[in-house]
């Protein structure tokens, strides 16, 4: 668990919880490091309650289930049924941004598992052997999909599938994903699955581009092979001097949103899906980069339940999920929770499995 801000971190052994009825306990098979724990570490989230147990996506087996559980198709949840779950806890269904705004992600009750859950609230993060499933916690079978295989897409994926779902692609657009990390790889595999004729990406480090490649992008130009002005050209002369149909901003970078802007075609769109930190301020011309463009530019906040559920699809699909089985991604043991940590902070990996 992360004890504090900027502390080292630790293994504890905690009690297992009694259960309330409508509760379970998943034997995690599966959890991840992303950069949101690396954030997390730092002290980078605004209303996080340390200590935290991290890890706020993860799969496994029902150990225990008290009360009658049910899965969206109406089908009893039993021990042994092996299962993923919706992160984010408590979305009310009843406030103004639930109910007229028809926005659930921006929903201010809801609590997300291993992220604002901390270690005071219980086993309510997904770097541990078990999670202790409160009442109302949305569990989706993983059907076809392995606890690992859908770990492989895990955070990154619910994400990138509500930014495809912003993005409205075309079939035959040509797409460009800025970011090649996990929200970006995702991003573009999805962008191919959903019609997109051209898939080009920027981003880096290096050794991530045969990742976006085998992830279905055409082309991928390394962030430092050319300046920003030059990366703008790079995308004109791959989409008939327009610039893309649509572009999915992945960095966290806040330049990238300009850089995403100059780089869309007039009347295209833009989704920012990069920005869950606030990295600051950036600069922007509103005539040239973004009214005289007719350009809708989109933010994307957070997943709900369709984004998982339909994650579990795509892993489990043979055809669907064969691009994140194809990815290369490092398994370590929950004991090396640190060094998993260390290697997703320092880019050395881009997505690190934790197997208790
Ligand atoms: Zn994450
Ligand atoms: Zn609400």
């Amino acid at each position: 668990m992360f004890p504090a801000p900027d502390h080292p971190v630790e293994l504890r052994e905690l009690p297992l919880p009694e259960l309330a009825d409508g509760e379970a306990l998943l034997a995690v098979e599966c959890s991840e490091v992303c950069g949101t724990d690396v954030h997390l570490h730092r002290g980078r989230l605004a209303g996080v309650p340390y200590p935290l147990i991290p890890g706020h996506v993860a799969a496994g087996t029902l150990a225990k289930v008290r009360g009658d559980l049910r899965c969206v198709a109406g089908a009893p949840l039993q021990e042994g049924d092996r299962v993923t779950f919706l992160d984010v806890h408590r979305t009310c269904h009843r406030c103004w941004y639930c109910l007229v705004a028809k926005a659930s992600t921006r929903c201010p009750e809801r609590k997300v598992y291993g992220i604002t859950y901390g270690a005071a609230d219980g086993l309510c993060g997904g770097w541990s052997d078990y999670v202790h499933l409160l009442a109302g916690t949305r569990l989706i079978r993983l059907g076809n999909s392995t606890a690992r295989d859908f770990l492989r897409g895990g955070c990154s994926l619910p994400t990138a599938l509500h930014g495809l779902q912003r993005a409205q692609v075309q079939i035959g657009d040509s797409v460009l994903v800025l970011g090649i990390g996990p929200v970006g790889l995702s991003c573009i595999a999805l962008a191919r699955a959903a019609g997109a004729a051209n898939v080009l990406a920027i981003g880096g480090p290096p050794n991530r581009v045969a990742n976006a490649l085998s992830m279905g992008a055409d082309e991928v130009l390394v962030l430092s092979a050319l300046p920003d002005d030059a990366r703008a050209r790079w995308v004109y002369e791959r989409t008939h001097g327009r610039g893309a149909d649509v572009v999915l901003e992945a960095t966290g970078a806040p330049q990238a949103v300009v850089q995403a802007m100059r780089c869309a075609r007039d009347a295209g769109r833009v989704v920012v899906i990069g920005q869950y930190t606030d990295h600051g301020e950036v600069a922007f011309n509103p005539h040239a980069d973004l009214n005289k463009k007719h350009l809708d530019v989109l933010g994307c906040w957070g997943s709900d339940y369709s984004h998982f559920h339909r994650a579990v699809q795509v892993t489990g699909d043979a055809r669907l999920g064969a691009p994140w089985r194809s990815l290369s991604v490092q398994e370590f043991a929950l004991a090396d929770a640190a060094a998993a940590l260390a290697a997703v902070a320092n880019g050395a990996v881009s997505k690190a499995l934790l197997l208790p």
